[in-house]
């Protein structure tokens, strides 16, 4: 049996036409939903990736605001910012991208953006509100992995669904993401004992570990549903998930591909909530 491979990138394209089409079709004198993105310093891969948000509004119809700041902005300079923004009509998301310089302290930032422009997902109010099962605004990577299940029709009620990683942006909240959607849920990490076992009795494997082909054939369950979430950059250049993908597409019944499948989710559901928060503005 081959896999079925998951195409995240034609579902991100679906979703965010969806998402144009409900800007286009908004309220007669309404204005366009408006996210800005804030940029501290000249990482390259951060660069990369606001250029992507850039686009990704563009496609959806939205206003995008760009903030590059020089590396050597001070935190009171970038928290005024941020409560500028917390308090402009205009702005319906502000998405502050990570890493930031060492003297900038990430929780001060994360916590200075309202809860109701918190697109992300990262704020304390929203990772409590996701906790308690309330509506919150949920980190984009596992609700992009979530919104991929549902686009693929994959039954998550009752199925047995194992993740392994623990961080606070995706293995985590992918936990209380499947947790809602009804799963029965493991979380591994590097502690975990006998890691293959508990992966070999998932219906669906989450890999968000961050090391290239961790995942092998032996350790899933014929027919198995396998996202991974990895993005590892080899020695050649080429970048490859954290799942063995060639091997392990002959056991499962549905794979995500890296690069073109989870990754392309991400921004998707960025755009998904902000046009949730300009919708709850309008
Ligand atoms: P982190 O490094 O924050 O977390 C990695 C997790 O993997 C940790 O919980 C760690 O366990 C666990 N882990 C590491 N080694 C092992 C091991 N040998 N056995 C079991 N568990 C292990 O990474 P992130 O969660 O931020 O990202 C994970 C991957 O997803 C990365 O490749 C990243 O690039 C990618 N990513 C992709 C995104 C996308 O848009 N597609 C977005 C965000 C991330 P412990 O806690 O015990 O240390």
């Amino acid at each position: 049996m081959s896999a079925k491979i998951i195409d995240g990138k034609k579902i991100s394209e679906i979703l965010r036409t969806e998402t144009a089409e409900a800007v286009k079709n908004r309220p007669e004198g309404t204005r366009k939903p408006g996210l800005a993105v804030i940029i501290v310093g000249d990482d390259p891969a951060s660069k990369i990736y606001v250029n992507n948000k850039k686009k990704a509004c563009e496609i959806c119809g939205f206003n995008s605001y760009e903030y590059a700041m020089p590396a050597d902005t001070s935190e009171k300079e970038l928290l005024s910012l941020i409560d500028r923004l917390n308090n402009t009509t205009e702005v319906d998301g502000i998405l502050c991208q990570l890493p930031l310089p060492s003297h900038i302290d990430e929780n001060k930032v994360i916590d200075a953006i309202s809860p109701e422009k918190d697109v992300d997902g990262f704020s304390p109010v929203n990772t409590g509100n996701l906790l308690a099962g309330k509506p919150c605004f949920a980190p984009c990577t596992p609700a992009g992995v979530v919104e991929m299940l549902k686009f693929e029709g994959i039954e998550t009620a009752g199925k047995h669904c194992v993740i392994v990683g623990r961080s606070n942006i995706v293995g985590k909240p992918a936990a209380l993401l499947m947790l809602r959607e009804n799963a029965t849920v493991t979380i591994c990490h590097s502690r975990t004992e006998n890691l293959p076992e508990q992966v070999k009795k998932a219906d669906i494997v989450i890999a968000a570990i961050g090391k290239a082909n961790f995942i092998t054939e032996d350790m899933i369950k014929e027919g198995a549903v396998v996202i991974d979430v990895g993005i590892n950059r080899l020695p050649d250049g080429k970048v490859t998930g954290d799942v063995d993908f060639e091997k392990v597409k002959e056991k499962a019944a549905a794979i995500t591909p890296v690069p073109g499948g989870v990754g392309p989710m991400t921004i998707t559901m960025l755009m998904k909530n902000t046009l949730e928060a300009w919708k709850r503005n309008l």
